[in-house]
This record gives structure tokens, sequence and C-alpha cells, in this order.
């Protein structure tokens, strides 16, 4: 008997078509009909903001994805309490912007502010930040509205202690989160000083930098042996500080570096000659961006840069935090360990790596640096033939040094791994995970592996 047979005799109804694998929300509305279990609804389903995470987390590739940037308002500046309320699809640029209008600004110094806030939230988003700034963006959320995997609203206020420490770097798996409101401050000036040094003699003083109020970003370039380091301090001379200088330096680290590389490397066949200019190259841009036009900052004027999430997608990346009393050999371990990798493979990065401090922080179940302060170290590369194997050679070197991944920027975790570093944590969100979606409807089976 044919199906349309059966469908005519009216004792049997064909389950409705499911929807497509990507749905955009623009209002909270969508985001219960795509949660509702009526819906019929292809899952597991993913959460996705700016889709800038360097992992399989934000998609689904048998159910449905659903795009939270269209959630993009801005609902509430508290000038007075230093509180702002805004939907998850807003992105931190635009965030910083309408702050400032107020002179208020986040608290800590984020990068890629094309980035959602759902998606800062969600996954660790880290900075270099000064002194105890230095932590998650999600560290200074007071209130989340979110919609469970059953499609039901629900909000999680700061009285909801250890559901809202749950919350934050959830991944997407306890809820999709519509709507935050976090503590802000006012906008407070740093200076920014610069400094070009070997990788030994940047050893010898990550140690006090980590130890100290200071905040940090570094370049770090293992085949020239070199390392850019930029410090940051608060302080009553701090001078003015100017967004263009932000936007050049950004525009020069993340769009035209990037760019420059992926043309050598289409022009240039000959590694050792391509590799050479690369680096030069790169030597220049920190030298002149950074050392000539950055002399003085805030959260505001820095969260300037960074915007397209488009021009990111160029670079490949894959992020491991590192404990801060350690680094100093890391580093060291680290310049070996790429200097083989290129003797052994052939494959080198040919962007540098970034790095910078990350305070203690136990404001999150899974927050990569609850138990000391860790260095998150950004290893990135334009150059996708090799990469894969790269990262699983990176993965095995971290693991070595007692490195903690982060779900949505660690490529090539292994569970086990993962299970020994979080430990009773990851035992604990689980547990929470299935009360709150117990038919695993935002499990995908990436997540599974590390949540199930
Ligand atoms: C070039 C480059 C530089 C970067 N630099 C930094 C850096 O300096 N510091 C840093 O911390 N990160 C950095 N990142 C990583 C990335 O920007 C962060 O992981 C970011 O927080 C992800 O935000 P997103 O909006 O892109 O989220 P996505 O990548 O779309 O999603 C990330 C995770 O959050 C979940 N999610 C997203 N939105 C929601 C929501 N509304 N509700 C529930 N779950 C949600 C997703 O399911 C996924 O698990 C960088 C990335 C690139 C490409």
């Amino acid at each position: 008997m044919s199906a349309a047979r059966l469908k005519n005799t009216g004792r049997y109804r064909a389950r409705p078509p499911a929807e497509p694998a990507e749905i955009s929300a623009n209002s909270i509305k969508t985001v219960l009909r795509t949660l509702d279990r009526d819906a019929h609804i292809a899952t597991p389903i993913r959460p996705q903001g700016a889709a800038t995470a360097s992992t399989d987390c934000n998609v689904s590739s048998s159910g449905t994805a659903i795009q939270l940037s269209g959630l993009d308002r801005i609902l509430n500046i508290d000038a007075y309490n230093h509180t702002v309320t805004a939907q998850a699809g807003v992105r931190l640029y635009a965030l910083a912007e309408a702050l400032a209008e107020h002179g208020l600004e986040l608290i800590g110094n984020h990068e890629m502010t094309g980035r959602t806030l759902g998606g800062a939230i969600a996954a660790p988003c880290l900075g270099a930040g000064i002194g105890r700034e230095a932590g998650s963006l999600g560290s200074h959320v007071i209130n989340l509205k979110i919609v469970t995997g059953a499609g039901k609203p629900m909000t999680v206020t700061s009285e909801q202690k250890n559901l809202l420490c749950a919350m934050r770097a959830s991944y997407g798996l306890l809820g999709v989160i519509v709507e935050a409101t976090l503590r802000v401050q006012p906008i407070s000036t740093f200076t920014a000083t610069h400094r070009r040094l070997s990788i030994e003699e940047f050893s010898k003083v990550v140690d006090r930098l980590s130890n100290g109020d200071v905040g940090f970003r570094f370049c770090l370039m293992p085949y020239r042996d070199r390392v850019y380091l930029d410090l940051r301090r608060y302080g009553p001379d701090s001078g003015s500080s100017y967004s263009a200088p932000w936007k050049i330096k950004d525009w020069g680290e993340s769009t035209v570096l990037p760019h420059v590389c992926k043309s050598l490397n289409r022009l240039l066949p000959i590694q050792s000659v391509r590799y050479r200019l690369i680096d030069s190259v790169t030597e220049a841009t920190q030298g002149i961006v950074n050392s000539r036009f950055v002399r003085a900052g805030s959260n505001a004027t820095a969260a300037t840069g960074g915007r397209t999430a488009s021009s990111t997608r160029r670079v490949l990346y894959s992020t491991w935090c590192f404990p801060a009393s350690d680094f100093s050999f890391v580093l060291k371990a680290y310049e070996q360990f790429c200097t083989e990798m290129y003797e052994r493979t052939g494959y080198r990065c040919d962007v540098p790596a970034i790095g910078y401090r990350v305070v203690k922080d136990a404001s999150a179940v899974l927050s990569p640096s609850f138990d000391e302060p860790m260095i998150a170290l950004q290893t990135a590369s334009t150059q996708q033939k090799g990469w894969d194997d790269f990262v699983i050679d990176l993965a095995d070197f971290a693991e070595h040094w007692a490195g903690v991944p982060i779900f949505s920027q660690t490529r090539s975790v292994r569970a086990e791994y993962a299970g020994q570093v979080y430990a009773d944590r990851l035992d604990f969100f689980r547990r929470i995970r299935r009360q709150l979606d117990p038919e695993d409807r935002l499990l995908t089976p990436f997540m599974a592996q590390y949540f199930q």
C-alpha cells in the first residue's frame, strides 16, 4: 500500500515535515516557539550567537541551530546603579558604544567584540583586564532570562547563586539565554606601554606580572624568539583615550595581518622565504601599530575594534589555559614544541599566539580559572592544511602542562581529559543539565562526549 493511499484513509496522519535546520530568532516568541516540544523542530537544537567559537559547540548537523543575533535590543541602562539589561543577540561593540554615551563601560577588556552578549555569557569571555577585571564577562551577570530545552521561560537571579553559577559558561546546554542584566562601571582610562622581549626575558617577568595588578596581553612569536608585551595600568596621569588608535590596532592585527599571511602562503611556495617574510610583517605590525598608536585606552575605547566576526573566519585558533604559576616553564616548552613540530611535520602557525592573564574566578561552575589564576594562550593560524593534526599534538602538549580546555575555544579535547580537569564540577553540571534538559533536546553528539 502506498504512502499516498494510507494518507487518504484518514486513519493515519503524516507527521508534519521538520523545520529548516537554521532558524533566525528576532523575538523571544520565536525562541519559545522553536523550543516548544510540540513544534516538531528537528533536535538537537543548538543556540548560536556570532558563531566565533572554534569548536562545534554552536552547530547541530542533524538538528537545528537557532541564530540569536536578531535579538539585538538594549533594554535599559541604569546609570545610577551601574547596570545594563540587553537581549542576548546584542554585539559587545554595540553594548560598549551605548554604555559610553552614559559614561559607562563593560567591566574587563574584551576583544572580538563582534561576538554576542549571549555567546559571551554562555561561553567564557576572557581578555586583558586590569587587576580583578581580568575575569570572564559572565561573572558580572546578575540576572538572566532563558528559555529551557522544554520551551519554558525561566528567570535566574543573583539570589539563586548556584543556578546562576551553573548558567554562566553553560554553552547553551541549560537553555537559551534571551536577556541578561550585568554590572558595568564608569569609564576609567588606563595607560598602555609596550615592550619587545625574548622568550627567556619574558619568562623571567611573567610570574611577577601574573601576581600583580597590571593588565597584560602578549603576542608570542615562537619561531622568532620574540614576545610583544602590552601592559595596562590605571593611574591618575593616564591621559585621554581615543578609539581611533584601537581601531587601527585591531584592523592591523585581525584583518591586515591574516590577509597578508594568506596571500603570502598562496604566492610564495618556498617555505623558508615565505615564513621569514610573514614574521617580518608581523614584527612590523606589532612595532608600528601597537607602540606608535596605542598609548592610553579604556574598556570602552578598546571595545571599538574586533567587530567583524567575518574577518575572524580567516583565522583558525585553539585556546588552552595554563596555571599562571607554571607559565614561565610552559612558555619555553611551547617554543620548543612549535620548533619541533615544524621540523617534524613541516607545519607551523603563521600568525602569532596571543596570551593574557585570567584571574581566579569561581563565579561559574565551568570557569577555566575556578581554582587558580591562569594564562590563556590562543594559538592561531590561517593555514588549514595540517592544522587538524597540529591541534591534536597541541592538545597532547597542553595535557602534559596541566592545560585547562574551554569547550568553545579548544580544539581536539579528549573527553577523558576534560573529565579529569573539571572533575566534580563537571559531574555537578551534568546533574543540573539532566534536570533542565531531561530529553537532551540541546545536546548534540559533540556536546554529549563531554556533558552526558
Ligand atoms: C579571532 C578570534 C579571536 C577571539 N578572541 C577571543 C578572546 O580574546 N577572548 C575570548 O574569550 N574569546 C575569544 N574568541 C572566542 C569567541 O569570540 C568566544 O568564544 C565568544 O564568547 C563566542 O561568542 P559568539 O557570540 O560568537 O557565540 P557562538 O560562537 O555562536 O557560541 C558559543 C557558545 O555559546 C552558546 N550560545 C551562544 N549564544 C547563546 C545564547 N543566547 N544562549 C545560550 N547559549 C548560547 C553556543 O551554543 C556555544 O556553545 C575569539 C574568537 C576569534 C575567532
